[in-house]
């Protein structure tokens, strides 16, 4: 394809989008198609000869866009809020065209470091401690994953180096430290904790799942907590890990922060908070205190694209002591070490994949995934096209819209908060 006629078909894929996007709202919200009707409509092996880009547009008109569940469409209340926006479509259109690599700092150099000064763009948003921040100290920063579940897995995988060196630096074996290693939380707990459990070979009963009670608002108790650790160190086992949410997905619980980043310190737990969608509202100084004690958390995350108006997928890690990384191999098999290396964020060292974008790439080994996105573009786009006062008045909406809706869910005698 020459320049010429990829400026066509993309204008052609603009309008589509921006019609798209006009009419989204007329279209039902959830597909209308049953099991297996793409199979039917489209032929079952792919075309030997090359087809037009119009076929091929003329196919997602009529078969694809009937099974797409129109996340976009206002009155699309399922799970979380898809908040989508042009401005990180258009990141994220300019992240497919280059198409480069950024899972080293010399792989791109823009890759990494654009993605280190809008991840402090972000932190600072929050209102996050200097340590969570890429500084001169090189301790802290920031990290985007392809989803919160990753950025856990991560979080877990430090603790557990961490953990594993610190045991046996007391004489014991790796083995036997495994064994032995408990990871803490509640019941309302997103499940992708108990998955990166199982990732990490830690057999299912050292999760140690704690009961909450809709009379504390579903958070974690700390008593219950203390029992439980108390209890665990007795029998010889070794806390580790203690998660916590600040917005749990089914019931919105914030967990006690402060206290529990206490409890964890008392026992030498690493301390992980999980603020996947309710995190963003942060940005927001009048809701920044429910993330009072991030500040003294190892690792936090957040989504943006849950609600922050970036695409999927933007799910960010901050970390506190990067050294604690150690768990992924720093092994470069495909570049030369230069001496630059050493002096540089490498981000591949961050996450469980090699490569990640500026391309829209991915290949799925479950569990894992190899993605090489330059995903920080489309996080700019949104911050420098929105500005820190527009994210705020897009956060504020939305929850004026959820008092509104208490009000009337007030009203009504068949339900209740
Ligand atoms: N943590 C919380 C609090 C969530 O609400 C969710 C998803 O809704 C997740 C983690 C998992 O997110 P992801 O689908 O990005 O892995």
């Amino acid at each position: 394809m020459d320049p010429q006629e990829f400026r066509a078909q993309a204008h052609k894929m603009v309008d589509f989008i921006a019609d798209y996007y006009r009419d989204v709202e007329s279209l039902p919200v959830r597909s209308q198609v049953t099991p297996g009707y793409l199979r039917s409509s489209l032929p079952s092996n792919a075309p030997e000869e090359p087809q037009s880009f119009d076929t091929v547009l003329d196919d997602v008109k009529s078969m694809i866009v009937p099974g797409v569940t129109h996340w976009q469409n206002p009155n699309f209340f399922g799970f979380f809020p898809s908040n989508s926006s042009t401005a990180g479509m258009l990141g994220e259109f300019l992240s497919g065209g280059f198409n480069v690599d950024g899972s080293e700092w010399a792989t791109s150099p823009a890759a990494t470091e654009l993605e280190m000064l809008v991840l402090n763009w972000l932190g600072k948003l929050l209102n996050l401690p200097d340590e969570f921040l890429f500084n001169r100290s090189g301790n802290g920063g920031g990290v985007i994953h392809a989803s919160a579940s990753e950025a856990v897995l991560v979080a877990l995988l430090a603790a557990r180096g961490r953990a594993i060196s610190e045991n046996k630096a007391k004489g014991l074996e790796e083995q036997e430290i495994l064994s032995k290693l408990l990871v803490y939380t509640s019941d309302q707990t997103h499940p992708c904790l108990h998955k990166a459990c199982v990732i990490v070979g830690l057999p299912k009963s050292n999760l140690v799942i704690l009961p909450t009670l809709a009379t504390d608002d579903c958070a974690l108790s700390l008593s219950i907590l203390k029992s439980a650790v108390q209890d665990s160190l007795a029998k010889g086992f070794i806390p580790f890990f203690l998660g916590a949410t600040v917005g749990t997905t089914s019931s919105s619980a914030i967990d006690p922060l402060p206290a529990l980043a206490d409890i964890a310190k008392e026992y030498g737990m690493w301390f992980h908070v999980d603020a996947a969608y309710a995190g963003n509202a942060c940005i927001c100084p009048e809701f920044r205190h429910f993330l009072n004690g991030v500040e003294n958390a190892h690792s936090f995350n957040l989504s943006a694209n849950k609600w922050l108006l970036t695409n999927i997928d933007c799910s960010i890690l901050w970390l506190k002591f990067l050294n604690l990384l150690f768990f992924i191999h720093t092994i470069s098999f495909q570049l030369k070490t230069s001496s630059i290396q050493s002096r540089v964020v490498n981000f591949k060292d961050w996450q469980v994949a090699q490569g990640r974008r500026f391309r829209q790439v991915r290949i799925i080994l479950f569990p894992l995934t190899w993605d090489t996105l330059f995903r920080s573009l489309k996080l700019w786009f949104v911050m420098r096209l929105y500005g820190a006062s527009g994210l705020r008045s897009h956060i504020r909406t939305h929850i004026n819209h959820a008092k509104h809706f208490e009000v009337l869910v007030r009203e009504d005698s068949r339900f209740e908060v």
